[in-house]
């Protein structure tokens, strides 16, 4: 077996999927989803659904209690309480999920997220006993100049600082190559795991050995059926997180793909 760390599988499944349609798709997959999570496997299912849809899956998820398949938002405030529209608190996530994604490339692109406010809401995940899946990466033109190292840097010291050592072994990381994410052209494993190499080593500087050891990293961008398995039997990969084909049926054949490779 390559690694003591649970295998990781999160669907993003982005502003896809409302309650009705949400619970629908749950229920095409989910028998199937929890036989491969009820094996032997050291594997870990999150359905991270739109806001609206959170509560139709958490009720299936609920009823079946899948103690292997857990439920995550795509993002929270960082604040508890108040005058904050259209916003979801921490408090509010936990009540029905396990995990939250935070720092989506989406969220920094489209909504001006910063790291700042990514370590904030990270810091409040923790307050609240949510796993935060903590998302980083570089875009095409950082990449093609030869800046990934600086970027992963500076969103691993901005993000992840001066977190409550006793919570660390809550946190995921995402490495998500923006040139990568939906555009078909996955990140190949060798350039993946450099660079989860490279998290897990910026990591360590900041909290030590044992912790950069337990730390969980995730990669996303263009993960299938075809290349997850790749993926999963690098030593420095712990999961992924997919967008587009955790919309899919065969979703649960990728979920299958992962747990097998990680027995390898
Ligand atoms: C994502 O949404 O985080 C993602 C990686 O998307 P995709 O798998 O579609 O590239």
């Amino acid at each position: 077996m390559k690694q003591a760390r649970t295998t990781i599988i999160a669907g993003n499944w982005k502003m896809n999927y409302g309650p009705s349609r949400a619970a629908q798709f749950t229920m095409e997959i989910l028998p199937q989803l929890n036989q491969i999570t009820h094996h032997d496997y050291n594997l870990l299912c999150i359905l991270c659904p739109p806001a609206i849809s959170i509560p139709a899956v958490h009720q299936l998820l609920h009823m079946g209690r899948y103690t292997h398949i857990e439920l995550g938002a795509q993002n929270m405030y960082f604040e508890e309480q108040g005058a904050f529209t259209g916003e979801l608190s921490p408090h509010m996530v936990r009540e029905l999920c396990s995990t939250v994604i935070l720092g989506h490339s989406e969220r920094r692109m489209y909504f001006g997220e910063t790291d700042e406010q990514v370590h904030k809401k990270t810091l409040a995940a923790f307050k609240h006993g949510l796993r935060p899946i903590v998302c980083i990466g570089e875009n095409l033109a950082q990449y093609e100049a030869g800046q990934t190292e600086q970027v992963i840097r500076t969103q691993v010291q901005g993000a992840l600082a001066q977190l409550p050592e006793e919570k660390l072994g809550d946190l995921v990381v995402a490495y998500e190559p923006i040139w990568a994410i939906g555009t078909g052209r996955a990140a190949t494993p060798e350039i993946a795991g450099n660079v989860t190499g490279l998290i897990r080593q910026l990591y360590g500087e900041m909290y030590g050995h044992e912790a950069a050891a337990a730390l969980h990293i995730l990669y996303g961008g263009s993960v299938t059926v075809a290349n997850i398995g790749t993926f999963i039997i690098h030593p420095e990969i712990d999961g992924a997180l997919v967008g587009g084909a955790s919309l899919k049926p065969d979703f649960v054949e990728l979920v299958r793909q992962a747990a097998e490779s990680s027995l390898l």
